[in-house]
């Protein structure tokens, strides 16, 4: 699609191309919104015009496959990782409107008025989690040191009328607060929901700190991001989302948050977290909400095509001749990579395998092919370790590193690290690893044969 400026327009660009399911039968927030997104995951992008006790509609899954991320950036699917490391190097700085022309002031609900759960359809996902839950809000927040925000997605609990639950990891956002929290203070954050798939993966990121994830949307967009002033809160949001939730992480206070089920498809534990006070809220008129279906395509995806960037990046400061790389859904788009790349010396798979260790502390099995194996292809990569692997010679182990905390077979994170080098020898025999190969098969087209 050509620009890729809202929610809205996203969903009219889903719709011409009926990649948008629209559910018009009656639904309840508990586990039914859940259960028809994940029917629709990886196909279509659900539309519930009718959920039981709410006017405001809920969207889930806006964009579920890698061709749909590429849609709404206008490239070719295998130009994700490029784009984004463009994207990366070069930001472009948001545009500040004012809040009359900003779509997200049209409503204003104040601080005596907030009532989440009442407000908003904010659904229940899985069986064991601890209630109502918000995903797929942007948390925007101002560095109090240089003056930079920065955008990142937590869970949030439902906790109140005005309460949220968060999982703040020890990130960009953590240290904004705890500088904040040392002070005695707390830290002013907006909440954003309902935002375009280009925002989203902005998100998500793996930039440095300082850098500001919606210039790193608008470089990805082509064009400045529009953004207003939060109205209690020194935060710039952007103008055209549905909600912005405007609060404040409260310095000192810790409660109950948890369990939740997470992208690796486990619960993640309760345990006492950061909470964050709603004051004010913001809306659209017949705003949309947009919910992110955990472990879902979107949610792996959006982990994903970032992360695939960043690792690409620094695989190519080893070995400048690394071509692709994949974080497969089945490795819950963080835990296996795949490594396509042109051998010129003996040895640099290996060199790969362990610069892929050090890339992401996530990354816990690594398949490197040579570059004429397509790593986007199961099959393919699970041939290629058939047949092109040996244990003693091209297994590379490290154990008692550092992993996902959230991996259960870990013991808190701490565990072992597997390298699977499936590069031919560079000293094989013509033949012995020639492919089968059957002349014209690619131009043959099946149906001008059967009648
Ligand atoms: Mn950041």
């Amino acid at each position: 699609m050509d620009r890729c400026e809202s929610l809205r327009n996203w969903l009219h660009h889903l719709e011409e191309k009926s990649e948008l399911a629209t559910i018009e039968k009656k639904v309840s927030l508990n586990y039914e919104i859940a259960a028809a997104a994940k029917k629709l995951d990886g196909k279509k992008a659900g539309y519930f015009s009718n959920v039981e006790e709410y006017k405001t509609p809920v969207l889930a899954g806006t964009a579920t496959t890698r061709q749909q991320f590429a849609d709404a950036l206008n490239i070719d699917v295998d130009k994700l990782s490029k784009t984004f490391l463009d994207a990366l190097k070069q930001p472009l700085p948001c545009h500040l409107i004012e809040s009359k022309q900003a779509p997200v002031h049209e409503n204003i609900i104040e601080k005596k008025d907030v009532d989440l759960l009442h407000q908003f359809p904010i659904p229940v996902h899985h069986e064991k989690d601890s209630g109502n839950y918000i995903t797929g809000g942007l948390a925007i927040a101002k560095d109090p040191v240089t003056g930079k925000q920065n955008v990142s997605i937590h869970r949030l609990q439902i906790s109140g009328k005005d309460r949220l639950g968060a999982l703040i990891l020890p990130r960009h956002l953590y240290n904004f607060f705890k500088n904040k929290e040392e002070a005695g203070e707390g830290l002013d954050i907006a909440i954003v929901i309902g935002v375009d798939p280009v925002l989203l993966l902005a998100s998500q990121a793996i930039a440095s700190v300082g850098q500001d994830e919606l210039e790193v949307a608008g470089a990805l967009k082509g064009y400045e991001e529009q953004v207003v002033k939060c109205k209690t809160i020194d935060v710039d949001v952007p103008a055209n989302a549905e909600i912005v939730l405007e609060g404040k992480i409260l310095p000192e206070v810790r409660e109950t948050e948890g369990p939740f089920g997470e992208f690796p498809k486990y619960y993640g534990p309760e345990s006492k977290k950061e909470v964050i006070e709603i004051n004010t809220i913001t809306h659209r008129n017949n705003p949309i909400y947009q919910t992110i279906l955990p472990a879902s395509y979107e949610h792996l995806l959006l982990g994903g095509i970032p992360r695939e960037a960043s690792i690409l990046n620094k695989l190519r400061e080893t070995v400048p001749t690394v071509k692709d790389v994949h974080l497969t859904i089945g490795g819950t788009c963080r835990y296996h990579l795949a490594v396509s790349m042109k051998k010129r010396n003996e040895g640099e798979a290996k060199n790969v395998i362990l610069a892929a260790f050090a890339a992401h502390y996530d990354v816990k099995h690594v398949v490197v092919v040579d570059e004429e194996v397509d790593i986007f292809n199961m099959e393919e990569i699970e041939w290629a370790v058939a047949t092109r692997f040996q244990a003693d010679k091209d297994m590379v182990v490290v154990h008692d590193s550092l992993g996902s905390k959230l991996d259960p077979s870990t013991d808190q994170g701490v565990g072992s690290k597997v390298g699977f080098d499936c590069t031919v020898p560079l000293n094989a025999q013509p033949m012995e690893y020639e492919r089968i190969r059957i002349p014209g098969l690619e131009d043959l087209n099946i149906d001008d044969y059967i009648k």
